[in-house]
């Protein structure tokens, strides 16, 4: 029988999970179960990057993602559920990983920068800037082929697929290059209209919630501000109750006839949420019903932590093997030779040329006649900076095209930077 692949994602323990993390995440890891072999975290590091002054919450938060998660349906008879800080080898590697991770990788993810501006100055921590290293951790650690996440992460699959390939080229293959899976509704919006359901912002609808909260959150939803009366033509698009019936209401026609007699100011504001309110209180029923089962059985919910969390190390004890071994961090007594570098050869110019069209680098970088080295021409934007921010841009694009490159592209790279890096003042 063929060895199955292999899933890592998680979610951090800051609270009750919301329908924005089913359709965005866990609908798909439901769904999965069977094909792949799951490991889900439970990602309590990451949740101390930002909630260290309370730790109650994590610790209250934990148990709450485990039931939630047994709720929808994941099956810790099939698959894994991890505790991350139970697992010491996820610091390791995150540790090791942070010595080959660039620093302009993480000035420049989007998803770490939207984040960042949301935290005061004051309150930034070492740790929260560098949460993406230990993502990159988690998720190589177990070998993970797929990632199943919502659109806020596909920047730190990116990294994660980089610093794979970053590691493998220095030390030789020990990592797969993971695929990301974006869930049905890649970024669900808040009741209140806002771009994305989130805890912070107050706008959820959570999956514990029972039928009467969903009647009144449903009731409070912001829907089309232009409309005054029932018998005014309403909008539906961008209108969040009508993008909640889209997702959750498995009678398409049925939300049709809804949209059309909204549009032509037919039916009420009203009745329109008293609908969503039955959908989503039918669509979460079997989920309240499983909820309840395990809250009688609270052994199990901790045993299915604890078994994951064991399958988990065994796995993490061979793979850090292998990564001590290839960085020949092993054994510092017996003499280890150095791998020889591999016999790859340079890429041809056209090769090279084509990987930099497909990255948008082509016009800034250059493949000399011989086909080898690739030259750098002018940085993407650095017109008209600050001599630093100038040096800053062309690095972290020196970066990009480096990865894009065969070794031999890439040995000739360094050196033609270190003659520049000597001529410059
Ligand atoms: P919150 O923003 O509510 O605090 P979070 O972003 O901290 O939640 P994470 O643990 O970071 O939660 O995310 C868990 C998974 O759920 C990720 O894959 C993320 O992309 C997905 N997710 C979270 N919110 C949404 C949403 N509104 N729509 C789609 N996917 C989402
Ligand atoms: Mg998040």
């Amino acid at each position: 029988m063929e060895k199955k692949k292999r899933i890592l994602t998680g979610i951090r323990p800051t609270g009750p999970l919301h329908l924005g993390h089913y359709t965005g995440a866990l609908e798909n890891w439901v769904r999965l179960q069977d094909e792949y072999d799951c490991f889900f975290l439970i990602a309590d590091y990451q949740a101390l990057t930002d909630h260290i002054d309370d730790i109650d919450r994590i610790r209250s938060a934990v148990i709450e993602v485990t039931l939630d998660w047994l709720a929808v349906g994941l099956d810790p008879g099939r698959s894994a559920f991890v505790v991350q800080s139970h697992v010491p080898e996820f610091a390791e590697l995150t540790m090791l990983l942070s010595m080959i991770t660039p620093l302009a990788y993480l000035q420049r993810n989007p998803t770490l920068k939207a984040e960042m501006d949301r935290i005061e100055a004051t309150e930034l921590s070492v740790g929260f800037y560098t949460y993406p290293v230990s993502q990159i951790a988690d998720i190589l650690l177990p070998k993970a082929d797929l990632v199943p996440v919502g659109d806020d992460q596909l920047p730190h699959i990116e990294l994660t697929r980089e610093i794979a390939r970053r590691f493998n080229r220095t030390y030789g293959q020990v990592f797969p290059e993971p695929e990301a899976l974006v869930g049905r509704v890649p970024r669900l919006v808040g009741t209140d209209g806002q771009a994305k359901m989130s805890k912070s912002l107050d706008n959820c609808i959570y999956l514990g919630d029972s039928a009467e909260t969903v009647e009144q959150r449903v009731a409070g939803m912001y829907t089309d501000p232009t409309r005054l009366r029932s018998t005014d033509p309403g909008h539906v698009e961008g209108n969040p109750v009508f993008m909640y019936l889209d997702v959750f209401n498995p009678d398409a026609a049925e939300v049709e006839e809804l949209k059309d007699r909204y549009r032509a100011g037919r039916v009420g504001d009203v009745e329109v949420k008293q609908r969503l309110a039955r959908v989503l209180n039918d669509f979460m029923e079997p989920m309240r019903q499983r909820r309840r089962h395990y809250e009688q059985r609270m052994d199990e919910v901790k045993e299915a932590l604890q078994e994951g969390t064991q399958r988990v190390k065994e796995v993490a004890a061979a793979t850090m093997d292998e990564v001590r071994s290839a960085m020949r961090i092993d054994s510092y007594t017996q003499s280890v030779p150095a791998s020889e570098p591999s016999e790859q050869a340079s890429l041809s110019r056209d090769e090279a040329l084509a990987r930099l069209a497909a990255a948008k680098l082509e016009p800034y970088w250059n493949v000399d006649e011989a086909g080898g080295p690739v030259l750098f021409r002018a940085a993407r934007g650095a017109k008209g900076r600050p001599p630093e921010q100038k040096d800053r841009a062309w690095r972290s694009e020196l970066i990009e095209a480096l990865e894009l490159m065969s070794e031999a592209n890439v040995a000739a790279v360094r050196r033609e930077v270190r003659r520049r890096v000597a001529r410059s003042p």
